[in-house]
């Protein structure tokens, strides 16, 4: 009995052995991976989503240290910061978001920033004018970056913020900004020439994502959710959706990689249409990122995808 007994306590302290064994090579292995994964020596500054991220790690080239908030795979409208991401934000020497309500947590963040040592820019401000009218309600319209022009002021923008936080390289931040522009530039030609004589101008998209686009390049946005990827649309919503589609012979509904297809399939379905991709560049899916694909050549392939939906002739 008594040996019995022993034998349990044993094997209790084994186990509790192997179980703090596991805790301590975890604890390490991250320790690793932290001092790894970031260069003190840069300019460490934390963007809130992709397309932030992207302008943010031309513009820095190899002087500054860019982490992105929204992991890949997600999307930023309902997202919350962790503790280590308050951590990062709290360390960096610039901030970059984007406004219009996207980060609805950003009061939490500016109360705890110390303005003398962290910079924060709001990229969207003075560019967010457009609303959201869905189901009744109206909402701001955050989706800025999906206009090339947009993008441009964005990106003189962020730029700025680079001055502010590390003047000494102010020369090397705005020849990568003039660069990007250039680049942004080509893209708002691109579309222009492409979507300048199409037989159709109605897009049906998933969430409301590509008003600002819409507006640029003189195209009608009609939308299955509404604001945010995750919004349910009502039967009613749905209905009329289907009604505009089947009224306007639209042939091809959007729906995007980072959130789940079965609207739009099953609202193709309905209609006789076909689906493709129209991607609001809110997050890259690991695949895209292991694609090597970023911003532009997003764009690019946006750009395709409406030309094919609106019957474009070039
Ligand atoms: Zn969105």
């Amino acid at each position: 009995m008594l040996n019995l007994r022993h034998m349990k306590k044993s094997i209790i302290v084994v186990l509790f052995l192997i179980v703090l064994a596991g805790l301590v090579f975890w604890a390490v292995r991250n320790k690793q991976l932290d001092s790894k994964n970031v260069d003190h020596n840069k300019l460490q500054v934390v963007t809130s989503f992709y397309p932030l991220y992207f302008f943010a790690t031309v513009i820095g080239g190899d002087k500054a240290w860019v982490t992105n908030i929204v992991p890949a795979g997600a999307e930023p409208h309902d997202y919350e910061p962790t503790s280590g991401d308050l951590v990062r934000l709290k360390n960096s020497r610039l901030i970059v978001l984007n406004g219009g309500g996207l980060e609805t947590w950003q009061d939490n963040i500016r109360k705890n920033i110390n303005p003398e040592k962290t910079a924060i820019i709001v990229a969207g401000e003075d560019l967010i004018t457009q609303q959201i009218a869905e189901d009744g309600q109206t909402g701001i319209d955050p989706h800025v970056w999906l206009a090339p022009s947009l993008a441009e002021k964005m990106v003189d923008k962020i730029a700025q913020g680079f001055f502010q936080a590390d003047p000494t390289n102010k020369n090397y931040y705005e020849n990568n900004a003039e660069t990007l522009k250039n680049k942004l530039a080509q893209l708002d030609a691109q579309y222009e020439n492409g979507l300048s004589n199409c037989a159709k101008k109605d897009i049906i998209t998933s969430h409301s994502a590509f008003g600002y686009l819409a507006t640029a390049y003189g195209l009608n946005q009609v939308s299955i959710a509404g604001l945010s990827p995750d919004a349910e649309p009502s039967p009613s919503q749905l209905a009329a959706v289907a009604k505009f589609a089947k009224d306007n012979s639209v042939k091809y509904i959007f729906f995007e990689s980072l959130a789940s297809p079965k609207l739009a399939s099953t609202l193709a379905i309905e209609v006789g249409a076909q689906t493709l991709v129209l991607n609001p560049l809110e997050g890259l899916t690991a695949e895209e990122e292991a694609d090597g694909k970023n911003y532009l050549t997003v764009m690019q392939d946006n750009l395709t995808n409406l030309e094919t939906a609106l019957q474009c002739i070039n």
